[in-house]
C-alpha cells in the first residue's frame, strides 16, 4: 500500500486526504498546530462562505488572471459538487440573497467535526503539532516535533500549507523560502481581500473610524463600479467592496505607488439629478444642511466629502455635484499582508504538472492557497482550495499508478 504524507490540515490538505484515502492509500496528515483547520474555522465565525451559486461560467472569471487554470481545477469539484459533498457530512447548504451559499447552521465547527470524524473512519492518521521544516540531504520530509526533529521518507506528498496571512492560525508562509531554495518558480505572497491606507485628518478619525459606509458604488481606472459597502477604518478602507477591487487597487498601487479610488456616494442618482439639487438655490442654509435635506448626505458620507474635496470644490455646484458622484481617495499603502483574508502568489502553475506536481521535484504536489491564485471573498476561496486539494490527491494517485506500472 502506498503512503502519502499531506502537510497541512485546512480545507485543502484535508480534502486531499479524504480523495486518497478513498482509494485506499494509507494518509498521514502532519500538521503544526494543535489542532486542525483554524483558518476554516475562523471563516466560519461571520457565517462559514463555503461555495457560491452563480453560473459556472461567471465563477470562474473570479479567479482573474488565473481562471484558465482554476476552470479545470474546479471542474473536478465545482459549487455543485461542493454542496453536494457538505450534504454527504449530513449539513444541509442554503443560497443566501447575494448567491453566496451557507451551511444551515452558518458554521464551520459542526462541518469540520463531521468531516474528521469520517476521515478518522476512513483510516486518515493525524500527527498534530509536526511542523514541516523542508527537506532534508536524502529529500525525507524534516518534521520539529515535540519529541525532537524526525524525517519521514512517504511515497508522495502534498503540501497544503496555506498563505501567508493570520499567522498566528498556522499559515505563516514559512514554506516560501524552503521551496524558493528549491528552485521552485514562485510569485511573491501579496495581501489579497485587505484594507486599504490613505491620510485621513484627526479631525475625520474621531468622526468616523469604525463607521460602516452602506450602499455606494466602488470604482478604480476602467474597473466595473462594484456597489457594496465597506468600513472606515484608523487607517483608511476596508470590507466587502474594497476587497472585491483589492487585487486591481493593490496591483496599480505596485504599479504606481498610489491609487485613487472613486466612490459614488449617490449610486440610485443620475449625475443630473445631483447637479440639479446641489444647484438649488439654499437661501442662508449652510451648504452642509442643503445637501442633507436634498439628497440625504450626511453622517459618514458628508463627512467623507468634506475629508476628500477641497473648500474650493464645495462652493462651486458642478464640481461638488462630479465629487458626489466620483469621490476621488487616494489611497498609498495596503493594510499588512497578516490581516489579509488571503494571499495572492505563491507557486506558479507554470511550475506544477496538471496534476499539481512540482516540476522539479517529483512526488511533491501542492494545493489550496498556497498556489499563485487570488480570488474575491464570497466562497470562492475555499470551492478553489478544497477543489485544488481534490486535483492534487489525484495527480498523486495517477503519478503513483505510473509509477507502479513501470515497475
Ligand atoms: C477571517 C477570515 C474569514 C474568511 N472567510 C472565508 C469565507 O467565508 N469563505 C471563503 O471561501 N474563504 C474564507 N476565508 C479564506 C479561507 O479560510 C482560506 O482561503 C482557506 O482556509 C485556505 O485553505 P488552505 O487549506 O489552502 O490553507 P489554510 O486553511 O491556511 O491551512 C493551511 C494549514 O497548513 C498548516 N501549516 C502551515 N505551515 C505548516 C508547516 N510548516 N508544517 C505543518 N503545517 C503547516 C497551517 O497550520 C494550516 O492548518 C477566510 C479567511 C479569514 C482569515
Amino acid at each position: 500500500m502506498f503512503t502519502v504524507a499531506v502537510i497541512g490540515a485546512g480545507p485543502a490538505g484535508l480534502m486531499a486526504a479524504e480523495t486518497l484515502a478513498n482509494q485506499g492509500v494509507s494518509v498521514h496528515v502532519y500538521e503544526a498546530k494543535p489542532s486542525v483547520g483554524r483558518k476554516f474555522l475562523m471563516a466560519g465565525r461571520g457565517g462559514l462562505n463555503i461555495t457560491h451559486a452563480e453560473p459556472s461560467e461567471h465563477f470562474v472569471t473570479r479567479y482573474g488572471a488565473r481562471a484558465a487554470e482554476m476552470s479545470g481545477i474546479l471542474q473536478q469539484f465545482d459549487a455543485s459538487a461542493l454542496r453536494q459533498w457538505v450534504q454527504g457530512l449530513g449539513i444541509d447548504t442554503f443560497v443566501g440573497s447575494s448567491g453566496r451559499v451557507f451551511p444551515q447552521e452558518m458554521k464551520a465547527a459542526p462541518l469540520l467535526r463531521a468531516w474528521l470524524h469520517r476521515l478518522r473512519e476512513q483510516g486518515v492518521q493525524f500527527s498534530m503539532r509536526h511542523r514541516w521544516l523542508g527537506w532534508d540531504a536524502a529529500q525525507q520530509l524534516r518534521f520539529e516535533t515535540p519529541a525532537g526533529e524526525i524525517s519521514v521518507k512517504p511515497d508522495a506528498t502534498v503540501l497544503a500549507l496555506g498563505g501567508g496571512s493570520w499567522a498566528a492560525l498556522g499559515s505563516d508562509g514559512a514554506w516560501w523560502p524552503w521551496l524558493a531554495a528549491q528552485g521552485v518558480a514562485l510569485s511573491p505572497l501579496l495581501p489579497s481581500n485587505g484594507g486599504f491606507e490613505t491620510h485621513w485628518s484627526e479631525h475625520f478619525i474621531e468622526q468616523c473610524a469604525g463607521e460602516p459606509l452602506k450602499t455606494a458604488t466602488f470604482r478604480v481606472g476602467d474597473s466595473a463600479p462594484v456597489r457594496g459597502e465597506c468600513m472606515v477604518t484608523l487607517h483608511g478602507l476596508e470590507g466587502g467592496a474594497i476587497y472585491t477591487l483589492s487585487a486591481q487597487l493593490r496591483d496599480q498601487m505596485m504599479a504606481h505607488g498610489q491609487v485613487t479610488l472613486y466612490l459614488d456616494l449617490l449610486p440610485d442618482y443620475s449625475a443630473e439629478r445631483v447637479l440639479a439639487e446641489v444647484a438649488h438655490p439654499r437661501g442662508t442654509r449652510s451648504m452642509s444642511s442643503h445637501l442633507r435635506g436634498r439628497l440625504g448626505l450626511h453622517g459618514v458620507r458628508a463627512a467623507l466629502l468634506r475629508e476628500c474635496l477641497s473648500a474650493e470644490t464645495f462652493k462651486d455646484p458642478a464640481k461638488l455635484a462630479a465629487g458626489i458622484k466620483a469621490l476621488p481617495i487616494v489611497l498609498h499603502a495596503c493594510r499588512p499582508i497578516d490581516e489579509a483574508i488571503s494571499t495572492a502568489g505563491g507557486v506558479q502553475f507554470e511550475g506544477l504538472t496538471e496534476g499539481l506536481m512540482l516540476k522539479n521535484q517529483a512526488g511533491t504536489f501542492c494545493a489550496g492557497e498556497m498556489l499563485d491564485w487570488e480570488a474575491p471573498t464570497g466562497g470562492y476561496l475555499i470551492n478553489g482550495s478544497m477543489a485544488s486539494g481534490r486535483a492534487a490527491a489525484l495527480g498523486v494517485l495517477q503519478w503513483l499508478a505510473a509509477r507502479e506500472q513501470a515497475c
